[in-house]
């Protein structure tokens, strides 16, 4: 595609009076010290404004948030952006750095997505609840081993995209189900929850139970067999599972996480934590390891609250657990990755 291609495509997407169009363009060429062409400089513009110019727009060729795998280059997800996290702004070499993250989902699942510097003005033109087709994005495993779709200048990012039908995707409040926004002064029994608070305390427990590998059911042990009602004598997986005081400053609850999300919370995949235990012999040690950088973060939970008899007090079981991640502590090998490496 030339420069009279672009131009022509971007005036037709957006109604941009090519003069306007024009001095941006220039504009861009200074502000690159003139390291950039003047095709180059418009393919920047038409990023910046999100208009369409590869033919990978027009793929249909979707991934399913649910399928997503760390290492995949280049995928195609459509979503709804459910949650807008706040611009995270430092330095770094004198350089002023900006990270923006927002939460997609599809209804299949969840995947945060991840906007850096360049990318920096497209996320701020992203509102809760648009729809977004996110073309050539790669996915990551930040440090909690939870998945990320990182936007690097390879990525484009189409808000409301004309071509999709916006009602396939669900909308942000049924993502959200009745889940509302709570301050957990007001918190009653039988809720769907959403919450932003604190971890102040964690439990030290055996953080792991067994469940049936066919229906995932919890299974005790019985005369040194595991049965399953369904599936009767079963060689069980281990699943983790986590509790916690969450305080939001106006009150705070007790909160139990379970499987994955017992993994957000801990920030350890099951399977290293078992290791943990195995070598400790301690099926608590897991948590002690990392109580210390886990009391302090602040996470958004979903999650059902019940009343508990045992402790006659109301509690949440959380179905969703987002930690707020601080980039800053990742920037070393972060920072490096999306700006060198992904040009392979
Ligand atoms: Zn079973």
């Amino acid at each position: 595609m030339d420069y009279e291609e672009i131009i022509d495509r971007i005036i037709k997407s957006t109604g941009i009076d090519r003069k306007v169009l024009e001095t941006k363009i220039n504009a861009k060429i200074k502000e690159l010290d003139n390291l950039v062409s003047r095709d180059g400089a418009a393919h920047i513009i038409s990023n910046e404004l999100s208009v369409s110019l590869i033919d990978s727009d027009a793929s249909k060729d979707y991934a399913n948030i649910e399928n997503l795998v760390s290492g995949l280059r280049n995928v195609i997800v459509l979503g709804r952006a459910v949650d807008i996290y706040p611009i995270t702004k430092y330095e770094k070499d004198g350089k002023e750095l900006q990270v923006g993250a927002l939460s997609l989902s599809d209804g299949t699942g969840f995947v945060r997505v991840v906007f850096w510097n360049d990318n920096i003005e497209i996320f701020k033109n992203i509102k809760e609840g648009d729809v977004l087709k996110v073309i050539n994005a790669y996915v990551k495993e930040n440090k909690f081993g939870k998945l990320e779709l990182h936007v690097s200048f390879r990525t484009k990012i189409r808000i409301n995209p004309e071509d999709v039908d916006s009602k396939s995707i669900p909308s942000a409040s049924e993502v959200q189900r009745k889940n509302e926004r709570i301050d957990l002064v007001e918190i009653k029994r039988d809720m769907n929850v959403r919450v932003l608070g604190i971890i102040v305390q964690v439990f030290k427990s055996n953080c792991f139970f067994n469940v049936c590998p066919e229906c995932k059911k919890s299974v005790k042990m019985d005369n040194g067999i595991f049965m399953c009602a369904s599936h009767g004598k079963v060689v069980p997986e281990k699943k983790m599972r986590v509790s916690f005081v969450l305080d939001d400053g106006t009150a705070n609850i007790r909160c139990t996480s379970f499987g994955r999300d017992a993994e957000e919370v801990l920030g350890i995949a099951t399977g290293e934590a078992v290791k943990l235990a195995d070598k400790n012999e301690d099926s608590a040690f897991p948590v002690e390891q990392v109580k210390d950088v886990i009391i302090g973060a602040e996470v958004i939970i979903y999650g059902r609250t019940q009343f508990n008899t045992f402790s006659n007090s109301v509690e949440i079981i959380t179905n969703k657990v987002i930690r707020n991640i601080d980039y800053e502590r990742e920037l070393g090998t972060l920072i490096n990755e999306v700006q060198y490496g992904d040009k392979s």
